[in-house]
C-alpha cells in the first residue's frame, strides 16, 4: 500500500512539481497568501484543494473529525483549532472561512447513534464529539421517531450551521467581521455528486452554489 503512495509522491514530482515549478519556487520564497481558511471534516473523500481546482498556497485548511469549531475558550487541551483561526484572521488576513462538511459523514453518523457507545473504545473521539452534542439534541427532537440514517444526514446541514455560530465566538473573527475584512460561508459537499451547497442566513437554508 505504501508503494502506492511512493508511487504517487513519483509522478507528482515528474509531472506536477515540474509543470508548476514557477509556482513551487514562489511558494518558497514568498509568504503564503491563501484566498481563504477552510474547517473541514478529516473524510478522506472530502477533498479541498481538488474540489475548488486549487494549487498549493491558496487554501489555509484545517481538518479535523465533523468540522467541529469548539467555542472559543472552551476545552483547552483542544487548542488547534482556536490556534488556527487567530493565525489566519490575525497574520494571514484571509477574506474568507469556509466550514465545510459533506453527506455520509461518519463522525456525525456516530453522533446520531450516540457518542456514548464510543467511551470504551475511543474515548477522545467520544469527548471530541461532544462538542456537537447540542445540534444532535436539536435534531432529535424534531425528529423523533426516525432512524439514526436520516438523523445523521440533517445533522450535516444543522451541524455546520451549528459551527458558524461557534466561529463568532472567537472575537478576532466578530471584529474582523464588523469591520468587513473577512465573509465567513458554510457548505456542504455532497460525496455523490461532486456539488457543493451554500448555507444562506437570510433564507436559512442550503442552496447549490452558483459556479462563475
Ligand atoms: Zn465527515
Amino acid at each position: 500500500m505504501i508503494t502506492k503512495l511512493l508511487e504517487g509522491h513519483g509522478r507528482f514530482r515528474r509531472e506536477y512539481f515540474e509543470h508548476e515549478r514557477e509556482l513551487f519556487e514562489t511558494l518558497a520564497v514568498g509568504a503564503q497568501r491563501p484566498t481563504a481558511m477552510i474547517l473541514a471534516c478529516c473524510d478522506s473523500r472530502l477533498v479541498p484543494n481538488l474540489l475548488l481546482n486549487a494549487n498549493p498556497g491558496e487554501l489555509f485548511i484545517l481538518r479535523n473529525i465533523a468540522n467541529i469549531v469548539p467555542p472559543f475558550g472552551r476545552h483547552l487541551a483542544n487548542r488547534s483549532v482556536g490556534a488556527a483561526i487567530e493565525y489566519a484572521v490575525h497574520f494571514l488576513q484571509v477574506p474568507h472561512i469556509i466550514v465545510c462538511g459533506h453527506t455520509q459523514c461518519g463522525g456525525l453518523r456516530a453522533l446520531a447513534e450516540g457518542p456514548e457507545k464510543l467511551e470504551v473504545e475511543t474515548p477522545t473521539l467520544a469527548t471530541w464529539l461532544q462538542d456537537a452534542i447540542a445540534v444532535r439534541e436539536r435534531i432529535a427532537r424534531q425528529w423523533e421517531g426516525k432512524p439514526a440514517e436520516a438523523i445523521a444526514q440533517q445533522l450535516v446541514f444543522e451541524n455546520v450551521v451549528a459551527q458558524l455560530e461557534n466561529l463568532l465566538t472567537y472575537p478576532i473573527v466578530k471584529r474582523a467581521l464588523e469591520e468587513n475584512r473577512v465573509e465567513i460561508h458554510g457548505w456542504v459537499y455532497d460525496l455523490a455528486t461532486g456539488r457543493i451547497k451554500a448555507y444562506e442566513p437570510v433564507a436559512n437554508e442550503f442552496r447549490a452554489i452558483e459556479m462563475p
